[in-house]
């Protein structure tokens, strides 16, 4: 929607990039209104020339011209002035925010700095704003936060098969014959991975769709399969004991390229049969059996992977197990294989130029944002007491709620939230500080769904008295008393210093494309070799504790409650992002919990009447919506709601643990049992 205003106020177009936590990074063309100094953002589009994205933008982008200006940002630095958690603020200039700020961490500092935390996610995914903060904790001795609440177990079951070796690029899905759609509800989180899907199928490939519900993804499919929660490991073992039964193993391309098959063959994959794993995974044994055929005779079967299925107990061995699918059918050499999305983080120096680790004079404790709850309200001997967040809202998305809110009520506890609304968190601050959108600063953006990277600066001067990441912690970092040159750089010049290094991602000219702000394509090194230790893609793997894929429980939370929950993801909010806009709010309408009819009647409930989910850790009120789509013994809701657009209640992470992955400590927040009454 455009915001132009008829009057004859000049207007502007500049090129931008999407911030979110997306994989597609989409290229912008914003139109700015206004004379100098007093310009607005009056429309944000796609930039149609993009060689990844082509211009289409998601539902939740295409209205960024009122989210940048929405009436309903936080404007100033704020103090809280009533009971914790109340919301009640007084104004403040910045000079006094900063000044309390550096005094109360200063305090906290000298008698033991690992008593703060800073707390940050993926608000934006800059490199420069989303890593703001490291170098001035790392100066100050504070405890590190370890970042690992998406999807780290799917790396690490990546790795475990296919050791450094890129994903190849997403484009290979035009190419292929089959789609496969596994645990991604891409209409919602992918759009342009949909689109190409599409495309592909407008050459003959088919779609299928594997999820544990029937998401509009499984209705965009060809076929759709539905998945016990945590069960998809299983299948993807009863499919390749159905390809090795049934000879369709590529026995060449194993022997050529492959490691660790024959004793996976021998010891793993005789239990597999379709039958047994058909009790793990809830399809049918025939569907398993026809999965695994049809998988094998795919010539390039190209399997995009989703991230929730990554977050059960077991989710390293899932994407580890499903990895070897196209190993076995030897689809990689066919340009089949499974894309799990990029990673492009070697492509610019982070750690020397940003996050500077060498600032730690020794290293310091390391406390999973998983378990936020237990950081706040354990850690008797040495309690955290000052917490900082920046770009994220853990009072929502943090698992085990009830008990991150019980240790951000602590009297004893200095929060500093800098945010650009009044999220839940911010809610419980001592300090709010108003940040800017990512319009209003300079940054550098890389895709994780593709290989593309691009420079952005500000396209407006900052909101009111918003301020950037950056330039808040170069401010603390004087506030402190340090001079460090270090934090009198600008972000343009961190940008700079990370466009300078030398890296085989990208030559000259494609470095010259990237400083003037073109979105630039960036090659992943390899040369189309496995980058493992082995040379060969790893079956079977002795570094790894368990030698070969295998079958893993799934441990819900909640264990022995009936039904599982899934945190599912909607196409109008991302995670906790968006939903301070009134329309997208407006068409998921109110927090649902969608139950299958047969679950629904053995309880007595009806169809939009409030019932509640509980667990040992909290009890959600929900609105309840008796669908098909979801099948028997699961539960599902959609988005990761405030507060405050919810009567004050719980989020559904009231019901979430602070248990971790069997690799890489990621959040089991999709491993969740519930039971449901009337409310
Ligand atoms: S599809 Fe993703 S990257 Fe593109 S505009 Fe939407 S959130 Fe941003």
């Amino acid at each position: 929607m455009s915001l132009v205003n008829a009057s004859s106020e000049p207007t502007r177009v500049v090129h931008g990039a999407c911030p979110h936590d997306c994989p597609d990074t989409c290229a912008l063309k914003v139109t700015v209104q206004g004379s100098p100094g007093a310009e607005r953002v009056v429309h944000v589009q796609g930039w149609a020339e993009h060689e990844t994205t082509y211009g289409a933008l998601c539902t939740k982008v295409s209205r960024y011209a009122e989210r940048t200006h929405h009436p309903e940002r936080v404007l100033q630095p704020l103090r809280r002035v009533g009971p914790k958690g109340s919301c009640q603020f007084e104004r403040i200039t910045w000079d006094q925010a900063l000044h309390e700020i550096a005094t109360r961490l200063s305090a906290i500092a000298a008698r033991d700095p690992q008593a703060i935390l800073p707390y940050s996610y993926a608000g934006t995914m800059g490199l420069v704003q989303r890593n703001a903060g490291h170098a001035f904790f790392h100066k100050l001795g504070a405890s590190r936060l370890e970042r690992t609440i998406c999807a780290p177990a799917k790396e690490v079951g990546w790795k475990a098969v296919m050791g450094d070796t890129p994903a190849m690029e997403p484009t290979q899905i035009l190419e292929s014959d089959l789609v496969v759609l596994w645990g991604i509800n891409a209409v919602a989180t992918s759009v342009h991975c949909m689109r190409d899907a599409l495309a592909a199928r407008k050459n003959g490939a088919r779609i299928w769709a594997l999820d544990t519900y029937r998401t509009p993804t499984c209705d965009a499919a060809d076929e759709a399969f539905i998945v016990r929660p945590g069960g998809d490991g299983a299948l993807a073992l009863g499919m390749m004991h159905v390809m090795v039964r049934d000879g369709l193993a590529d026995r060449d391309f194993i022997a050529a390229s492959v490691i660790g098959f024959d004793e996976f063959e021998r010891t793993v994959l005789p239990d597999c049969t379709p039958e047994r794993m058909a009790e793990v995974c809830g399809l049918p044994a025939a569907s398993i059996e026809r999965l695994g055929r049809e998988f094998a005779r795919a010539h390039r079967p190209f399997v995009r992977l989703g991230s929730g299925l990554t977050r059960y107990a077991n989710g390293a061995m899932t994407v580890r197990t499903i990895t070897c699918l196209p190993a076995v059918s030897g689809a990689w050499q066919r340009g089949g294989g499974v894309f799990p999305g990029t990673s492009t983080g070697a492509a610019f120096p982070l750690a020397q130029v940003v996050t500077r680790e060498d600032f730690m004079t020794q290293p310091t404790r390391l406390i999973s944002m998983n378990q936020l709850g237990d950081a706040l309200n354990g850690l008797a001997d040495q309690p955290v007491k000052a917490l900082y967040v920046y770009h994220s809202n853990p009072a929502s998305i943090a698992p085990d709620q009830n008990q991150v809110i019980r240790g951000l009520l602590r009297e004893d506890l200095f929060t500093v939230v800098h945010e650009r609304f009044m999220t839940d968190t911010a809610r419980y601050a001592d300090i709010v500080l108003p940040a800017t959108s990512s319009l209003e600063h300079s940054d550098l953006y890389r895709a994780y769904g593709g290989y593309h990277a691009q420079r952005c600066t500000a396209v407006i001067d900052p909101v009111a008295e918003s301020r950037s990441n950056w330039d808040v912690f170069c401010q603390l970092a004087r506030g402190m008393g340090w001079d460090e040159p270090f934090f009198r750089q600008s972000a343009d010049d961190l940008i700079d210093q990370l466009l300078d290094c030398d890296t085989p991602w990208r030559d000259a000219a494609a470095t010259k494309r990237l400083r003037s702000g073109e979105p630039v394509l960036l090659t992943p090194p390899g040369g189309g070799r496995w980058l493992t230790p082995s040379g060969r893609i790893e079956i079977g793997n002795e570094r790894e504790e368990r030698r070969f894929p295998c079958l893993i429980a799934t441990h819900a939370a909640g264990e022995g409650l009936p039904l599982r929950l899934q945190p599912a993801v909607t196409p109008f909010a991302l995670n906790g992002s968006f939903y301070e806009r009134d329309e997208l709010r407006a068409r998921q309408e109110r927090m649902v919990l969608l139950i299958n009819p047969v679950d629904a009647s053995a309880r007595n409930l009806v169809d939009g009447q409030q019932a509640a989910a509980f667990n040992q850790y909290g009890e959600v009120l929900f609105s309840l919506k008796i669908t098909g789509k979801v099948p028997p013994g699961t539960v599902v809701t959609e988005g990761v709601w405030w507060s405050e657009f919810i009567g004050g209640q719980r989020g559904v992470n009231a019901l979430t643990s602070q248990r971790l992955t069997d690799g890489g400590r990621g959040s089991t927040l999709y491993d969740v049992a519930v039971e449901v009454r009337s409310a």
